[in-house]
């Protein structure tokens, strides 16, 4: 007899990543996982050759030499933070560790894909929360927590709809939350968020003991490829943590390039520089195209092709697709009629432009 998965796996919809290549011949500008168009800091990539030495170790199982590189970034208690095999794993290790079944866990309409996988994973319910004007609602959110609630989980800012939550809609969560609920605060993209009125989270982490932010490498350090998070959580929440995560589970590459992406400022502002200098163009335009465009603070953009008669998100990413510009159909986000397109450098985003007026002109509406 085949053995039978825990029931809610199999209400599981694997993950689908973002497309490396549209199949079409010739150049593929990949901008469908909101990766670094920079790429990694140098740095780091010597660093990460320098760790093909000696691969016959096992790695440091504490990642003490990155959790101490990230304590002496942004002054925290390396202590109080946990690294991950990308910031996924620590959000499936907290999933496993807070989630029995017959818990609940809270997320919003459009959030991030990976909350409703592992509480799936964890045998517990997901309930998902509607959004106003793409943007995670507090109230909706306050409004769906019952006795059974658990754990909250914010993408702060969030993908795909490239909203934040302000600081004090944060804040105002929290204080709604009741005692006991985990508040996880995604914020991986942190660093490319330009308004006053964010924060990471850190504060609240500091000073409470039922809040927990996750953070990436993925993203502005561009080193997706080693799979490299972290988390910064109250004492209670990285004990239980670091019982459940794997031995071993940052590997020894990934620690050194990481120590050497966090050591790297000059790359992370030059990250930032590109994105502040493109993500305004390339909002605006596309929105000159006729295409709907959500104002968004991430490395990232939704295109609406709702507002053009005729237009049709599938087909437009074929177009685009044959075209070598590669982009994310966000239909498993419950946004059809979008795409999301990553901030590429110059010549992908180039790309991405002339090909959308072609297909705006190929629909025959002007
Ligand atoms: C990309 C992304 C992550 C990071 O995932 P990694 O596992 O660290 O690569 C986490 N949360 C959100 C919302 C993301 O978009």
């Amino acid at each position: 007899m085949t053995p039978e998965p825990r029931p809610s796996v199999l209400e599981i919809a694997a993950y689908v990543p973002g497309r490396a290549s549209s199949g079409s011949a010739g150049k593929q500008h990949k901008l469908s996982s909101n990766e670094n168009p920079l790429g990694a800091s140098p740095k780091a990539r010597e660093a990460f050759i320098a760790a093909a030495s000696s691969l016959e170790r096992y790695p440091d199982g504490g990642a003490t030499a990155l959790r101490e590189a990230i304590a002496s970034r942004y002054g925290l208690n390396a202590s109080r933070i946990i690294c991950g095999n990308g910031s996924d794993e620590l959000l499936s290790i907290l999933a496993t560790t807070f989630l029995s079944p017959g818990d609940e866990a809270i997320f919003t309409e459009h959030g991030f894909l990976v909350y409703r996988i592992v509480t799936l994973a964890a045998g517990a319910t997901p309930v998902v929360v509607p959004e106003t004007g793409l943007a995670a609602d507090v109230d909706a959110i306050l409004a769906a927590v019952t006795p059974r609630t658990k754990v909250v989980f914010l993408a702060n800012p969030n993908n795909p709809t490239g909203s934040y939550t302000s600081a004090d809609q944060v804040r105002r969560l929290r204080e709604g939350l009741p005692d006991g609920v985990l508040l996880v605060i995604d914020a991986a993209y942190a660093e490319y968020v330009r308004r006053n009125d964010y924060d990471a989270g850190i504060e609240m982490v500091a000073t409470r003991d039922d809040t927990v932010m996750t953070r990436t490498f993925s993203k502005i350090h561009g080193l997706a490829a080693l799979r490299i998070g972290w988390a910064f959580a109250p004492a209670a929440v990285i004990d239980a943590m670091h019982r459940v995560r794997g031995p071993f589970n940052v590997n020894a590459a990934a620690i050194a390039a990481g120590v050497a992406a966090m050591g790297d400022n000059a790359h992370v502002d030059r990250s930032i520089a590109h994105n502040e200098r493109w993500l305004p163009e390339v909002s605006e335009r596309i929105r000159a195209l006729g295409f709907g465009v959500p104002p968004s603070v991430g490395n990232f953009i939704l295109i609406d092709f709702a507002p053009v008669a005729g237009a049709d998100a599938k087909a437009a990413d074929a177009f685009l697709g044959a075209r070598g510009v590669v982009l994310r159909q966000v239909a498993a986000y419950g946004l059809p009629q979008m795409l999301r397109m990553t901030i590429g450098d110059e010549e992908a985003n180039e790309a991405t432009f002339a090909a959308l007026k072609a297909y705006h002109e190929g629909l025959g509406v002007g």
